[in-house]
């Protein structure tokens, strides 16, 4: 007997040091060759499933390595791979390799990064990573934070913490209903449906939303929403947050974020700024420009498993004033012993956001950041804006397709067949199921993967280039693609 417990689940090191290479062999080796593989297998869910069986739970347990190679090969012969040099399908990104090492090494150490006490390193790291975020974005130094799932997330931490700091002191005990009368708040029309979510989860209901007409470049009117809020104020409501976006979720456009702090401050009202997407750009010397407006907002979301190219999960809330979100989160049960310390006051992230018990998510963008420094990212996410913007002017150069919007590297076009007078509303609507069944067969067909965007009517094809492999070669083919398979969906249609 000896004074180890055997346990069913404990891996010996010998064992775990031989399955763990193999699958790190397999991991490397699907990343060398990713651009081989299609960017998806065009299985149907059926036959997915069929891949798994459908046995019932197992009472005994088999060999590890098994388990691992069955597991590894379902995964790397049978997804969508997000990493392919191809993938330009809503925003998300290709994983940094780094990031894998961290998920790796954080699920190894598993701290639970809820409390300093249980979390110490882990705890230091996440601070140092949120004052890094803040940097590279131009945020206010003063500025706290915590990682979060995503950004759906990072918006509402921070939508709550706006509330506490606008409502009146008594919402905690008596309730919305009771206190605030009705609160409304502001966003453009192009903003993200985490808003709607917000608004009914929250207890404020839709109707509490403001959605701000776009101008012609698809920035929230500024002159409509000061409007809004003088006659929202005339009839006795509650204004409290307005939402700026830093890259609309659709095209990436940015709004006009200075005027709109300005309006907020005018009237008191918090400024938040979605940036899940776009917000890294500012990163860039020649589109620092472009966000002014960063250094006044009470709160911004990022997501760095978008721009960053973190793997999921990680999105990241920043709070001007920290203390807003203590103010909302904390509590203090009896069974909690996460005291301070004499010299500094301890940092517990249950106190910042919605988790108790809470992951490593910091780790694989702490690790991105130090990997490439700001000068990678810079030349990355530049190199990204440049080929969205290449797949424009490729797009506009050609015959059979129309650009329709460029903004950061969100680039939509249709597909137009040859000598089509689009001018007509009946050919729009044919050019608009056209291009929803072309997207449809891309999706499938696994040779590039594209989303869709309704721009001013016209239902276009969407890359959204987040993807560190994307290369110009690829951008030329994606043209040929597009084009060829245009062309073979016109004629089934016309054929009809
Ligand atoms: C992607 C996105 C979101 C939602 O983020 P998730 O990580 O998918 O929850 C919210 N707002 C904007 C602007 C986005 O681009």
């Amino acid at each position: 007997m000896t004074d180890k417990r055997e346990s069913p689940i404990e891996i010996s090191g010998d064992d775990f040091k031989k399955t763990g290479y193999q699958l790190v062999d397999a991991i490397a080796n699907f990343i060398e060759t990713i651009n081989e593989k299609p960017v998806t297998t065009g299985e149907n869910p059926k036959q997915i499933q069929q891949l798994l069986g459908n046995a019932s739970l197992p009472d005994d347990g088999i060999a590890v390595s098994e388990i691992v190679a069955k597991s590894t090969d379902l995964l790397l012969e049978h997804s969508l791979l997000n990493g392919h040099p191809k993938f330009f399908g809503y925003i998300t990104s290709s994983p940094t390799p780094i990031g894998a090492l961290a998920d790796f090494l954080a699920a190894a150490v598993n701290p639970n990064v809820g409390a300093n006490i249980l979390s110490p390193m882990a705890t230091a790291i996440e601070k140092q990573t949120i004052k890094w975020l803040s940097e590279f974005i131009g945020a206010p130094s003063s500025c706290g934070g915590l990682l979060v799932s995503g950004g759906n997330m990072a918006n509402f931490t921070a939508f709550l913490a706006a509330r506490t700091a606008k409502a009146p002191k008594s919402l905690k005990e008596d309730g919305l209903t009771n206190t605030a009368g009705e609160m409304v708040f502001y966003c453009s029309k192009a903003t993200h449906t985490w808003i709607e979510k917000a608004a009914v989860l929250f207890g404020h209901g839709t109707k509490a939303i403001r959605w701000i007409e776009t101008d012609a470049a698809n920035k929230m009117n500024t002159a409509i929403l000061e409007q809004t809020i003088n006659d929202d104020l005339k009839i006795g409501k509650k204004p409290f947050l307005v939402i700026g976006n830093a890259g609309d979720v659709s095209t990436g456009v940015v709004d006009d974020l200075s005027a709109i702090a300005t309006i907020c401050k005018a009237h008191e009202l918090w400024f938040h700024i979605d940036g899940a997407y776009g917000i890294p750009a500012a990163i860039i010397p020649e589109y620092k420009k472009l966000f002014e407006g960063i250094q006044e907002a009470d709160s911004i979301a990022l997501d760095p498993h978008k721009w960053l190219y973190a793997p999921l999960e990680a999105g990241c809330t920043l709070v001007k004033n920290p203390q807003h979100l203590i103010d909302t989160y904390s509590s203090h049960p009896a069974y909690y012993n996460f005291s301070s310390h004499e010299d500094e006051p301890s940092l517990n992230y249950y106190e910042f956001g919605f988790q108790n018990s809470r992951g490593f998510r910091a780790l694989k963008v702490w690790m991105a950041l130090q990997q490439v420094g700001k000068k990678g990212y810079i030349e990355m996410i530049g190199e990204d804006i440049a080929l969205a913007q290449l797949l424009f002017e490729e797009a506009n150069k050609h015959q059979e397709l129309e650009a329709v919007s460029q903004n950061l590297s969100i680039t939509t076009f249709q597909y137009v067949p040859p000598a089509y007078v689009h001018s007509e509303k009946e050919s729009q609507e044919y050019l608009n199921s056209l291009n929803e069944n072309l997207l449809n067969k891309l999706q499938e067909a696994g040779e590039v993967f594209l989303s869709n965007a309704v721009v001013a009517g016209k239902y276009c094809l969407r890359a959204c280039i987040v993807n560190f492999r994307t290369s110009k070669k690829d951008i030329h083919e994606v043209i040929e693609i597009v084009v060829r398979e245009g062309r073979k969906v016109h004629e089934t249609l016309q054929n009809k």
